[in-house]
């Protein structure tokens, strides 16, 4: 296993500096939600907001996840201002409050559902935090409605974007049965603590001939780079500067999901067509310099041709977009 060298010295990590209490609360241990099995071996260990997290991977089925992770309670102290200067520091109103430098990837997204799904259908936007996404197919010319567990956040999306809500857990959505045409669900499904529980219930509400999109890291990358590649480390901290390991970000992401497993799970639930997307230099433009915007790109183009001449079966684009269709 690795160990971060850069985290040994726990009392110095700046995450810990943000902390308004000595911790957020304990950790629990949680089986594999694709295959239910306990046993997992260690991959690498981040110190963040006073807690040592192991990320690890499941001995069974090769996922990987946060183990023992964060309770309900140890995130609802995390995003609390009260307990956590996070927000503060961001200089935002809650958390995931919207970055414009993002609406250009979501407008290149939106064309890409376009190309699959008309303009009029209707539209779930699950994990839509402030709504932005919501809005801009709602502009685009969906039915679109926004979904969250987070009440703060779909206010601000009412305010701002004046779009329908549900306020729900993602696991158990307060719609029936086959009433939507699309779901999207963005940069969510590793945050969530059963995700097969969550892509059953999509499945659940999608009408037949239904199609879902996913966006999450691809955490396949990191995790070469973990293990068999690790003379690659010193290159990527030299382009990001990044001093505290590979974002596996373990405090807030409890999957990390790789291109096979995301597919795997979708068609564990029965969507047929699981596929995964791409859209060249996606999120390029959210890149802080030039030097990495060009190391980026660059990278992202020869993810690509990689993809193509192993003929799908190395997929290291760093953005993980996929779709699948419900049976019609
Ligand atoms: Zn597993």
């Amino acid at each position: 296993m690795a160990n971060d060298s850069d985290n040994k010295s726990s009392k110095l990590h700046p995450s810990d500096a943000l902390m308004k209490v000595p911790s957020f609360g304990p950790l629990e241990e949680a089986d594999c939600s694709l295959c239910g099995s306990e046993a997992c071996s260690p991959l690498v260990v981040q110190h963040w907001f006073a807690e040592d997290f192991v990320v690890v991977r499941c001995d069974s089925c090769g996922m990987i996840r946060t183990n023992p992770r964060p309770t309900s309670e140890w995130k609802t102290r995390f995003y609390d201002p009260a307990f956590n200067g996070l927000s503060e520091k961001m200089g935002r109103e809650f958390i995931y409050a919207p970055e414009p430098d993002r609406l250009p990837s979501y407008r290149r997204l939106l064309r890409l559902i376009m190309s699959r799904v008309s303009p009029g259908s209707r539209l779930l936007d699950v994990g839509a935090a402030s709504c932005v996404f919501t809005g801009m197919a709602r502009d685009a010319g969906f039915d679109a409605v926004a979904c969250d567990y987070s009440d703060d956040a779909l206010a601000y999306g009412r305010e701002h974007y004046q779009v329908p809500t549900i306020q729900s857990p993602a696991e158990n959505i307060d719609t029936e049965d086959a009433s939507f045409d699309v779901v999207t669900i963005f940069h969510t499904i590793e945050h969530l603590p059963d995700p097969l529980a969550v892509l059953k219930e999509l499945h659940r509400i999608l009408k037949p001939g239904g199609m879902i999109f996913i966006e999450t890291p691809n955490y396949l990358p990191h995790s070469l780079i973990q293990t068999k590649f690790q003379f690659l480390w010193p290159i990527y901290k030299w382009l990001t500067k990044r001093e505290h390991g590979l974002p596996w970000v373990p405090f807030d992401h409890y999957y990390h999901w790789t291109p096979r497993h995301i597919r795997k799970a979708l068609q564990q639930v029965g969507f047929e067509e699981a596929r995964p997307e791409h859209i060249l230099g996606y999120r390029s433009n959210t890149k802080p310099n030039l030097v990495f915007w060009v190391a980026y790109v660059g990278y992202d183009c020869l993810a690509q041709l990689i993809h193509w001449f192993t003929l799908g079966r190395w997929d290291l684009r760093l953005v993980l977009l996929a779709s699948g269709r419900k049976a019609s």
